[in-house]
């Protein structure tokens, strides 16, 4: 079987986040987004109703999807989509191809989704979709007819002004492009119904970037805020697919040192920096990190526990746990992942006064420039990408600013802070409407 072929949009890989498990495959994701939850919606003294409301998805798809593979035998995949809130606009949230996809991680993906846009204030509520599959071992041809499968199967549950999908894990714009053809036909040309899509057809300058833009802003004020000079900062950051490799080349330009980095096969180090050049021109020729010349090899485990100013998890959720917790050296953490910090591993960092932003504030810069692309996509007229990049910076910066306020204020940690904003929002637009 051929391996597939995604043309990615950049130069960072695409979907081979599927061929091992996950860092911690007992996790409960959901259980963490709902303590999450809880504990703003206690500190803030959030309505019981609206709590009511809050706690559980207002819809879920799971979908059956046959695809004829290319050995001629029939595969049978499940497809999920979980819509969790919209009253402060349609459903948005991105499609993750996943081999541990399952509906108890998409929905505690989809309930991020909904605090996130808030806090960023994009005129969203979430949603998250997923298909259970290993994208890296299935052909193009075997991608493209579960992706049309997977559309047709969500079509009655998206729209431009319902649910609008973009890219995650194992997916990326020409995934998009192929959902929006396959809306298409039904619907005619509707570029707004899915965002990452390839510029060419309609997705937008920057997008491609935006996630690990976004990360870039906040480790930036993160690092002012708590006294740490970026320009002498010692980075490390696991994952170096889309977020990670963008968020690893946009810090560096910031002058810091990217002393490790990692994918799904190992990790690399080197005391003085990587060199992100070779790094890059070792993933394209080899399709993993490993090996880069003139670093050394570092686990995955190994990158997390290092000796650095700023641990950036930017692959999986579940990465720092009750396992590992305690060897954690960082002081600061900026979650680029979804869920990458168990609970009992945040009240741990806590005790421990590592200070760890939150994946809703830290990678918001993707569902932030999706938004700019929803809007171009239906006035029809493509902005530049300074544009796109200046109006990214004002949000995450304003964004970052409710969230340290608060912080400060109220003494709370940066997640309960970043909840409490985003909650209070949502309850807004709850109680407005009902
Ligand atoms: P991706 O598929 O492009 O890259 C994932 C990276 O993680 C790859 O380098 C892969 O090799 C690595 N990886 C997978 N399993 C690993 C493991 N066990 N240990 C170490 N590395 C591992 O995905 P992405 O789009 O970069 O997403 C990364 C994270 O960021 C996910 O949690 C995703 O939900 C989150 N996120 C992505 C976006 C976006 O716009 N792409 C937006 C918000 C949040």
């Amino acid at each position: 079987m051929t391996t597939a072929t995604i043309a990615p949009t950049s130069d960072a890989p695409v979907g081979e986040a599927s061929s091992v498990r996950p860092a911690a495959p007992h996790v409960n994701f959901n259980q963490i987004t709902n303590e999450q939850f809880q504990e703003a919606a206690d500190h803030m003294k959030l309505d019981q109703e609206v709590q009511l409301l809050l706690r559980t998805p207002y819809r879920e798809l799971i979908v059956q999807i046959p695809v004829r593979m290319d050995n001629g035998k029939l595969e049978l995949f499940h497809g999920f989509r979980v819509q969790h809130n919209a009253v402060r606009g349609p459903y948005k949230g991105g499609i993750r191809y996943h081999h541990e996809v399952d509906l108890n991680e998409v929905r505690s993906l989809a309930a991020l989704m909904t605090w996130k846009t808030a806090l960023v204030d994009v005129p969203f509520g979430g949603a998250k979709g997923g298909v259970t599959c290993d994208p890296t071992q299935m052909s193009r041809k075997e991608l493209q007819s579960m992706t049309r499968g997977f559309a047709q199967k969500i079509d009655m549950a998206i729209g431009i002004y319902r649910d609008i999908p973009a890219p995650d894990v194992g997916t990326n714009a020409q995934i998009m492009a192929w959902m929006m053809d396959e809306y298409g036909k039904k619907h005619g040309y509707t570029p707004a119904i899915v965002t990452g899509k390839p510029v060419n057809l309609g997705g937008s300058l920057g997008r491609d970037e935006a996630t690990g833009r976004g990360v870039m802003i906040i480790t930036r004020e993160a690092c002012k805020a708590f006294g740490t000079d970026i320009k002498n900062a010692r980075i490390a950051i696991q994952g170096f697919g889309n977020v990670g490799s963008w968020a690893a080349r946009l810090i560096s330009n910031l002058g810091a040192k990217i002393v490790a980095v990692s994918d799904v096969q190992g990790g690399i180090f080197a005391e003085k920096g990587l060199d992100l050049d070779k790094v890059f021109s070792h993933l394209k020729n080899t399709g993993s990190v490993v090996g880069t010349p003139g670093t050394k090899s570092v686990t995955n485990e190994e990158l997390l526990t290092l000796d650095v100013d700023v641990l950036i998890p930017a692959a999986l959720g579940g990465a720092i746990t009750e396992d590992n917790v305690d060897d954690v050296k960082a002081k600061l953490i900026i979650e680029a992942a979804n869920s990458p910090v168990t609970p009992y591993a945040d009240q741990r960092l806590r005790s421990k006064g590592v200070r760890v932003v939150p994946d809703i504030l830290a990678n918001a810069g993707g569902v932030t420039v999706s938004y700019f692309e929803w809007v171009q996509n239906l006035q029809q007229f493509n902005w530049d990408l300074d544009k796109v990049n200046h109006e990214l910076e004002l949000r995450m910066v304003k964004a970052w600013n409710a969230v340290y306020q608060r912080h400060t204020d109220e003494k709370i940690p940066l997640r309960t802070s970043a909840y409490t904003v985003a909650l209070a929002k949502v309850a807004e637009a709850s109680r407005q409407r009902f």
